[in-house]
């Protein structure tokens, strides 16, 4: 997702976090003579907190107990699986009371507060500044619209008179909470950010405890945050089984407010006499490899693919990124390693942005998943295989994904590991050719003097000084090389599909509706995509951030929503063939990797779907009547679309069309051009739509002539009357 980061980073780049040292968590740091706050809140929950000794007892007693079940229980589940999530340093407390055996147990996964997991109701807090300050922003890494004080703002915030704030979590059931993760607010125009906190936990949210420190028995005050952007994770002293989880700022930021995002970590418990039902488990029935993979085991997988499957895969690098990682792309086709006239090609590209790490693995899956179901003899797969050429690039910023894999899918924040290692945010870096196209409009130069589509490459992105990443060069050149078709790019950190252009017409409009000549196809490209991704059509989901672009069916104009210049779906549209749109496939950029067979379930189908929408419109040869030979870079012009394509070497083309009667001129240097009706309807295509131009007796001469032969009376005489006609 594109969001305030450019803005961001030019407002504040302190904001953009101190990206060397890994945030410590301290265990047991400070502890204070303060007693335990009495929650604010209802008189009962008031009374509640007045009864606490005698609760208190209690209820370790039942945690007590409920922990020798768990701990029988996890000796069974703890197997050889690395743990994900990235566990920062540990600095042990100045009294040296760290006890690292338990240290040694995996970390629970996150509840899903940004995830959306945990909904908007089973957030509560004392008080709130206002309603888009309210406990359902306080979600790890939730991002604010540009305005503060509107109903997205980025944060919880507890009143200013709130003495003594709290943010509660309501785990639905028994939960064994592990540890919490904490951010300041995400604005442009204000610093907030809690500075240390205490933790409680409760039942029945009446009578609560605390967490202790275990050294001194006294209430544990844990470290937060010292900026509002960096995440920082403090696990509990001693993980607590209960149902609730209150976070209760100790300190906050001087002149700023009681702010913050959180997100919790807490491992699901069977309690089978308790009154809670059990944890629903999200799951897929296909058994592929959820797992994050980082750039040895990405490599690892796809050669396994490539070994069960190798019928049907093939392994190639299009360039390696500025560390010298390798761009690997995994080809599936019937016949990989060539392009087979008529058949199209189709691609993912996922991860230009390092930390949106779902797309890859999402395309992991896909390959995983193709492989299988050709093997199974699934025939949707099988046809797909068949008749077109699939290319999947899991990583085109392979740097930035082990920069944002070292810190873990929770404490990475929403920044790290976005750009390429030089700093360049690639979805800013193909060239831009929307102006010279646009200027060259302007004059009324398009299409007879300027083409409307395969703009060259402008002169000052050739130099050597050029700032162009590696792996965008890497990209361009695949994109000469292959004559691809359609095409989607893997984001994350929202819920939508936009398309092309990213760029808005007006100079300096930040945003603006900036459709293509083919706005009725990406408009359907996205839409399919939208319309069969589960999350995109839940219509329970909330926002994920500042937008619900679930008003507009999960679609929007890339420009529509924040002008990007230099994007690669522009690119792709202008440079080449190739139809792109964006997928932002998820609120959170690096679900957790419990998340990942949901994730595959919600984005299987709009996969596959999306990649069949490369039958749509018409499709053919362009031929030379004589030689029946196909003819290379003929234009394939529609009529009222003011944007043509070209045929690949053995004169193949694709033409994406929606339903409708169209006028189509083939054109070729040499040729007579020819133009006839072709008609796309609702049934599965592409129509074919074949063309047979003949040579013009100028380009008979020009071939005779340099074939060395004389030229024939009869055409010499032919050729003279033209001329004079035309003089
Ligand atoms: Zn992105």
């Amino acid at each position: 997702m594109w969001g305030l980061l450019l803005a961001l980073a030019a407002f504040a780049p302190a904001v953009e976090v101190d990206l060397g040292a890994p945030s410590t968590s301290v265990l047991g740091l400070a502890t204070t003579k303060a007693p335990v706050p009495t929650p604010r809140g209802s008189p009962a929950q008031r009374s509640a907190g007045k009864e606490k000794g005698t609760s208190e007892q209690h209820v370790r007693i039942r945690v007590i107990k409920k922990k020798k079940i768990v701990t029988k229980k996890r000796k069974k589940l703890t197997h050889p699986r690395p743990p994900v999530t990235a566990r920062p340093s540990v600095t042990t407390s100045p009294t040296g009371t760290l006890d690292l055996t338990e240290k040694q147990e995996p970390d629970c996964p996150p509840l899903g507060l940004e995830s959306l997991r945990v909904s908007d109701n089973q957030l509560y807090a004392s008080s709130s500044q206002s309603f888009g300050l309210g406990p359902h922003r306080g979600r790890l890494n939730i991002q604010s619209g540009l305005e503060d004080g509107d109903l997205f703002d980025g944060a919880w915030c507890a009143e200013q008179q709130d003495a003594e704030p709290w943010l509660q979590v309501d785990a639905g059931h028994l939960t064994r909470f592990s540890g919490i993760i904490t951010q300041g607010r995400n604005s442009i125009w204000r610093y907030d950010w809690v500075t240390s906190y205490k933790v409680q936990f409760s039942n029945d949210s009446q009578t609560w405890w605390g967490s202790k420190n275990r050294s001194s028995g006294m209430d544990a005050v844990f470290p937060a945050n010292s900026d509002p952007e960096t995440p920082v994770l403090n696990l509990l002293p001693e993980p607590q089984v209960a149902r609730f989880i209150r976070l209760l700022p100790q300190t906050w930021l001087q002149g700023g407010a009681s702010c913050l995002r959180a997100e919790i970590l807490a491992c699901p418990v069977s309690d089978p006499n308790g009154p809670f039902p059990e944890v629903p488990v999200l799951g897929s029935s296909d058994s592929l490899d959820f797992r994050h993979h980082d750039y040895k085991a990405m490599r690892k997988l796809m050669k396994q693919v490539n070994e069960q499957c190798p019928n049907i895969t093939r392994i190639y690098s299009i360039g390696r990124s500025h560390q010298g990682l390798k761009l690997y792309v995994m080809e599936m086709s019937d016949q990989p390693g060539e392009h087979e006239l008529g058949e199209p090609e189709v691609r993912y590209v996922a991860g230009m942005h390092g930390n949106e790490a779902l797309g890859r693995e999402l395309l992991l899956l896909l390959m995983q998943f193709l492989c299988r179901e050709f093997l199974r003899g699934d025939p949707r797969v099988t046809r797909l295989l068949t008749e077109t050429r699939i290319h999947l690039l899991p990583s085109m910023n392979p740097d930035g994904y082990e920069t944002a894999f070292r810190r873990g899918s929770e404490l990475v924040g929403w920044a790290e590991g976005r750009w390429n290692h030089q700093g360049i945010d690639l979805n800013h870096n193909f060239a831009d050719l929307n102006t010279p196209l646009w200027e060259a409009e302007d004059e009324g130069l398009v299409p007879d003097t300027v083409p409307n589509h395969h703009l060259p490459l402008p002169a000052y992105y050739t130099l050597p000084n050029a700032t162009v990443a590696p792996e965008t060069w890497a990209v361009i050149k695949w994109m000469q090389r292959i004559p691809f078709v359609l095409s989607a790019n893997l984001h994350g950190g929202e819920l939508v599909v936009s398309y092309p252009f990213d760029m808005t017409r007006t100079p300096w409009a930040a945003r603006e509706l900036t459709p293509t000549p083919d706005e009725a196809v990406f408009r359907w490209l996205s839409t399919v995509y939208a319309g069969t991704n589960r999350a995109m059509q839940d219509p329970d989901r909330r926002p994920c951030h500042s937008h619900d672009f679930s008003l507009y069916g999960s679609i929007i104009n890339g420009a529509d929503w924040h002008t990007v210049p230099g994007s690669m779906n522009d690119f792709s549209y202008l440079h080449t063939n190739c139809f792109e749109v964006t997928v932002e496939l998820s609120c959170d950029k690096f679900p957790h990797e419990n998340e990942l067979p949901q994730e595959w379930e919600n984005n299987k189908d709009a996969l596959l779907t999306y990649l069949e929408q490369v039958r749509m419109g018409i499709a053919g040869v362009v031929r030379d009547k004589d030689t029946e030979l196909g003819i290379a870079d003929a234009v394939i012009s529609v009529d009222g679309i003011n944007h043509d394509v070209t045929t690949a070497w053995g004169g193949d083309y694709w033409r994406l069309l929606t339903p409708g009667d169209y006028m189509v001129t083939a054109s070729a240097e040499g040729y007579h051009t020819v133009t006839r009706s072709c008609r796309v309807t609702f049934e599965e295509g592409p129509v074919p739509c074949n063309f047979r131009l003949t040579k013009t007796p100028k380009q008979r001469l020009r071939e005779l002539l340099a074939a060395g032969a004389k030229v024939p009376p009869d055409l010499r005489r032919r050729l003279e009357r033209l001329r004079g006609q035309k003089n």
